[in-house]
């Protein structure tokens, strides 16, 4: 049966023959693996002559491509440079989109700083509705090929919790949240287990209606955390994420979209998780 979430890797895997992002596709349908997120995490260097030969390459394969944004944006930064310098980023990160065909576009967004809660979501949603007009007004591109994601981010300091990216989605038109269920975990030490990811997603269908659980964009991978939040990624084995039972409320809500595996262990863990879909989804037909 066809796998209704694509299990997908973030940035080129460790078997990549050459360079760039098309040496990467070619690297994942070589492994098996049907979505690539690129990593533009530092900078956006795509220009639309190398662009055109990545999305060829993608859509020739049949791996499907989303963006990570640079993570130097903060919409929420004092000095207006910064925020400007920022929805400059998140511009680029579409329009570099657009040129690769990828359609969803993964944003952090900011910090909460000392500053009050009630603000902070007021200052990041007029950014993000700002970005979002100068990308509907790009004509080199269509515009209407991105899908900005802001993260579930995975630390106290960062703005982004559960309510903050579904609120951000109700409030700015054309946007839908990337879930990263393994940030989610480490920020609240909870949403961990069957029943707990079974509310999880019940909150996004209840805040976004049913269809947002046709067309997820979600994170996973090990997290090590504390009482701040994330430390760091962890490869599956090393950490405490129940991936067996998001697996299988995956299945049994019908989830469809694109997981991408953050993992440090990179392509060994979404090969497991690959795996892993299958024997859920096989046990869900009764075979
Ligand atoms: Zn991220």
């Amino acid at each position: 049966m066809t796998a209704a979430l694509l299990i997908g890797i973030s940035g080129a895997p460790d078997a990549i023959k050459g360079t760039g992002s098309a040496a990467s596709v070619r690297a994942c349908r070589a492994l098996g693996i049907d979505a690539l997120e690129l990593a533009w995490v530092h900078s956006v260097s795509v220009k639309p002559e190398g662009g055109a030969r990545i999305r060829a390459a993608a859509e020739s394969l049949g791996v499907r491509l989303s963006v990570h944004a640079p993570y130097y944006i903060n919409l929420n930064s004092p000095e207006p440079e910064k925020v400007e310098s920022s929805i400059g980023r998140i511009v680029l990160a579409a329009r570099g989109a657009a040129w690769v065909g990828a359609r969803n576009v993964v944003l952090h967004l900011g910090f909460y700083h000392t500053d009050d809660r009630a603000d902070v979501y007021a200052r990041v949603r007029d950014g993000l509705l700002e970005a979002q007009s100068r990308i509907t007004a790009l004509d080199d591109v269509d515009p209407s090929s991105v899908c900005l994601r802001p993260e579930l981010m995975g630390r106290a300091s960062q703005f982004g919790d559960l309510d903050e990216v579904l609120r951000l989605c109700q409030d700015v038109p054309g946007i839908a949240p990337c879930l990263d269920v393994a940030h989610w975990h480490a920020r609240t030490g909870a949403w961990n287990t069957a029943h707990e990811f079974e509310a999880f997603f019940r909150a996004v269908r209840d805040a976004l209606g049913p269809a947002a659980l046709q067309d997820l964009h979600i994170h996973i991978s090990g997290i090590a955390y504390g009482p701040l939040g994330e430390k760091k990624h962890l490869p599956f084995a090393d950490a405490d994420l129940d991936v067996r039972a998001f697996l299988d409320v995956a299945t049994d809500m019908g989830l469809a979209g694109t997981a991408i595996v953050e993992s440090p262990e990179r392509e060994r863990d979404v090969l497991w998780l690959i795996e892993r879909q299958r024997e859920a989804a096989g046990s869900a037909c009764g075979e």
